[in-house]
């Protein structure tokens, strides 16, 4: 129930992706609601009507929020170039640097006016009270963990596991390839590495409650971690029952080569870079690539799960044929 890898919470608006993964287990109703430090007080995230109320000592209605809130915003912005300029946008400079901008610093290591717009597009903003930090329909949590979920699955017939094999040391033909690993790596690195952020984890063994919820950002530059998550409190169903709590600082850097690749950087140098990948991925006839790292893409559980229904749906065509699924499968922009 602890998840290894950073918070992951089922959350979607596809309905073929949140029917196939509960054939793999039950999802216990939840909703994610993240609070945020800054600058010594609290709130809730995504911004909301509390957030801007508490924010600017206010009791304002929605109507006059989002009046107040366009005031701010940099209306001579019309297409954000870069996060900076989305959030300056979207919400004024005040919210922006209170609960964005010494976030992202910590996150991905460079000035927002270097990331894509694209990365502050995840999350809403919203002029009512509802602090559900997502937008979807489904939500969730397995009851027994992902662990279970991934077990369930693998107990098909048709999957046959090997672990401690390299890739590269599997000396068999195949068919056809799904390749979900880092498309350099596929290349041996040929044309230079794509950049990944890593997570380095702290954890925090205590009795009770640590801190009375699932999620706390800390979005001061001054504070070295990003988030802290407490395990428990992803699984309300059972969080009271338990005596001990496990919870996690979390600390982002840029990945080495030995560490974890979680977050697809995307700078411009390497989009060029992963376009010259995927020209060599569409040369190699019979593999097909696919998911976060196969694809250098930000993406969340349900799209990954998505587009690998998506590749099944093209297999017949696939196997008949030695090629690959088309254009990269998903135009990776
Ligand atoms: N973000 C931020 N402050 C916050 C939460 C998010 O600046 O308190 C920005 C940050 O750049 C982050 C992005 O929004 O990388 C997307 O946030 P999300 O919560 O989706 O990140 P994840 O949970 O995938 O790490």
């Amino acid at each position: 129930m602890v998840h290894r890898y950073g918070p992951h919470i089922f959350h979607t608006a596809d309905q073929r992706a949140w029917d196939y993964i509960q054939q793999f287990g039950t999802f216990q109703p939840y909703i994610n609601r993240v609070k945020a430090i800054s600058q010594g007080r609290m709130y809730t995230l995504p911004v909301n009507l509390l957030t801007i109320n508490q924010f600017f000592n206010t009791t304002m209605s929605p109507k006059e929020a989002r009046a107040f809130i366009a005031e701010k915003a940099d209306t001579s912005i019309k297409e954000p170039k870069n996060f900076e300029e989305q959030a300056l946008s979207m919400i004024g400079p005040e919210l922006y640097k209170a609960f964005f901008y010494g976030y992202t610093r910590k996150q991905w290591g460079l000035e927002p006016t270097e990331l894509p717009a694209s990365i502050l597009k995840r999350l809403p903003l919203r002029f009512n009270y509802d602090d559900n930090y997502f937008n979807h329909p489904y939500q969730g949590m397995p009851e027994e963990g992902y662990s279970a979920i991934v077990e369930n699955i693998l107990k098909s017939e048709n999957i046959e596991v090997r672990l401690n094999t390299k890739f590269e040391d599997l000396s068999e033909e195949f068919q056809h390839v799904f390749y979900t690993g880092p498309i350099d790596r596929y290349f041996d690195f040929r044309l230079g590495r794509l950049g990944y952020r890593t997570l380095d984890f702290e954890r925090i063994d205590s009795d009770g409650d640590y801190q009375g919820a699932a999620v706390i950002n800390y979005c001061d530059q001054d504070v070295p971690f990003t988030r802290i998550s407490e395990h428990k409190h992803f699984a309300p169903w059972e969080a009271d029952s338990l005596k001990k709590t496990v919870s996690f600082r979390e600390y982002s850097r840029l990945a080495e080569p030995k560490d974890v690749p979680y977050y697809p950087i995307r700078l411009a140098n390497e989009k060029t870079m992963l376009d010259n990948y995927i020209s060599l991925a569409r040369a190699t006839k019979g593999v097909s690539f696919l998911g976060r790292l196969g694809t250098y893409r930000y993406l969340d559980m349900d799209v990954t799960i998505s587009e690998a229904l998506k590749a099944c749906d093209q297999i017949d065509e696939l196997l008949a044929a030695d090629t690959q699924l088309p254009a990269f499968f998903i135009d990776p922009s």
